[in-house]
């Protein structure tokens, strides 16, 4: 079995990838909180967390992945101050907070299969996982790193920093955050913390927060009617489904110094075990460009403006792929472009493929090449590389029997390459194409353009080009053929 070797937040150092049960590795990442559209930036997140998924797939583990989905208990500030970021949105739309998770619950289930992502193999939300995270603030408070105030049941960080697994090392307020290295007074003093006067330290954090009679949502607890706060859902869910100790954890970069910090403390005081072996986080998505195509200046575009803008949400894929996900990664028009140039050329070959014959010798110095690059810290455009160069030896040898390389390189970009080869094969459209046909047929015989329009930038986006005639017929045709 090929090794991946990936970038341990928690050691600083690019470690081999060694999972406790091969060849099952147990995977959370964090997932949306559901309080409006995740936007390109949070896209970037759960593409890394895919293309982590799927390299481990291609090295022959068999990856169980949990993810989050947030409804209740994140406020607006990771520190715990603030409002609750579900409730706030609910109240600003008229809509009962239920109603509003559901609905971006619904739009972020679609983005991810719009940009190919594959399901985890569980989707838990936190409002149906009260019993577990009451369950385990009640171990947390059982071995004393937990206490009950008049506002809520807070996590004690001082007491954890200082009394934690490794006494010796405390000094000053303790031991510095395992994954930020820093110590408390460093860790917050970017944050205007919020001091609930009955907090013992105004670093601790609340895991079930109490008399607050304005907020909708409420459960009974032993400490009384309130709600979990939002670090302590994760570690309930990932200990539930994945067990006490997981292999792999991940999520962005911000997550770094409170939210996976908290998960740790939480998770390994109620335990006593290591709660993650790997953590590994994704840099930032950047830049302004976007703002163009978004609908108000400022906010970060979401897929949707993509597809607007006649862009095929794949391409976004491959924007992502083509660079390093530990690298700050600017957003621009320009660049997606060229990666949909990349999208096209990988489609356009399924025209000349043999998908029938064995490939031809020199496809196996690309492969290699290929999982040598994704092993090697995912080092994604090195990998893309390889098969775009596989595709040019191919047309320059004349010699096109490279289609089961090409397809086992898919499995981890991601592209849809059989689905296409399936188009060209059949003559027919894919069935989400023609369904979108079909609605654009209606709209027009409905006179209803706008939504005929909408649709024909859908199609634009996902790579066909529309052309109406006079008599009222329409034809599409794939663009990159
Ligand atoms: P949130 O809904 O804010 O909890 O974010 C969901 C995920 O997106 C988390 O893993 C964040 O770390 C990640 N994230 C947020 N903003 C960005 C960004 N601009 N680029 C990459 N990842 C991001
Ligand atoms: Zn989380």
């Amino acid at each position: 079995m090929r090794t991946l070797s990936i970038f341990n937040s928690l050691t600083r150092t690019v470690e081999k990838f060694e999972p406790l049960n091969p060849p099952l590795v147990t995977y959370y990442s964090c997932g949306p909180t559901v309080y409006s559209r995740q936007h390109l930036g949070n896209m970037r997140s759960y593409l890394f967390a895919d293309t982590l998924k799927r390299a481990l797939e291609f090295d022959g583990f068999t990856v169980r992945h949990v993810m989050n989905i947030t409804d209740v208990g994140h406020m607006t500030s990771d520190a715990d101050a603030g409002e609750d970021k579900v409730e706030m949105a609910a109240h600003a739309e008229g809509r009962s907070p239920q109603e509003l998770a559901a609905r971006y619950t619904q739009a972020f289930l679609g983005d991810l299969e719009q940009l190919n992502v594959e399901p985890a193999e569980v989707y838990c939300r936190a409002t149906d996982h009260i019993t577990d995270m009451i369950g385990l603030i009640g171990r947390i408070i059982e071995r004393g790193y937990a206490y009950v105030a008049p506002s809520g049941v807070y996590f004690d960080v001082v007491r954890y920093r200082a009394c934690g697994r490794s006494v010796a090392e405390a000094k000053g307020s303790g031991r510095p955050g395992r994954l930020s290295r820093q110590r408390l007074e460093e860790q917050h003093s970017a944050q205007r913390l919020e001091h609930a006067p009955d907090k013992r330290s105004p670093h601790d954090f609340a895991l079930w927060v109490l008399n607050q009679p304005r907020h909708l949502m409420q459960w009974d607890s032993p400490w009384g009617r309130g709600y979990p706060g939002w670090h302590v859902e994760c570690s309930a869910m990932a200990m539930k489904y994945l067990g006490e100790t997981i292999d792999l954890h991940s999520g962005g970069i911000d997550h770094i110094p409170i939210h996976h910090e908290n998960e740790i403390a939480q998770s390994e005081s109620a335990t006593g075990k290591p709660f993650a072996r790997y953590f590994v986080h994704n840099a930032f998505l950047v830049g302004s460009e976007g703002a163009k195509i978004s609908k108000s200046a400022g906010r970060f575009p979401v897929l949707d403006d993509l597809v607007a803008a006649g862009i095929n949400p794949l391409a976004f894929r491959l924007f992502c792929f083509a660079a390093k996900y530990r690298s700050e990664l600017g957003f621009s028009l320009d660049a997606l472009k060229a990666a949909e140039r990349n999208l096209y050329y990988l489609w356009g070959f399924t025209k000349v493929a043999r998908p029938e014959q064995p490939d031809a010798p020199f496809a196996r110095d690309y492969y290699e090449r290929f999982a040598e690059a994704l092993n090697d810290d995912l080092n994604t455009p090195r990998a893309l590389a390889a098969a775009l160069e596989l595709v040019a030896e191919a047309y320059r040898r004349s010699d096109l029997r490279v289609w089961q390389t090409l397809t086992a390189l898919d499995r981890v970009m991601g592209l849809r390459l059989e689905a296409q080869l399936n188009y060209v094969r059949a003559s027919r459209l894919p069935d989400d194409i023609q369904a979108l046909v079909d609605r654009r047929t209606r709209a027009r015989a409905e006179r209803n353009f706008e939504l005929a329009d909408q649709l024909r930038q859908e199609l634009v986006a996902r790579g066909y080009e529309v052309r109406d005639r006079r008599d009222g017929s329409s034809s599409y045709a794939p663009r990159w053929s």
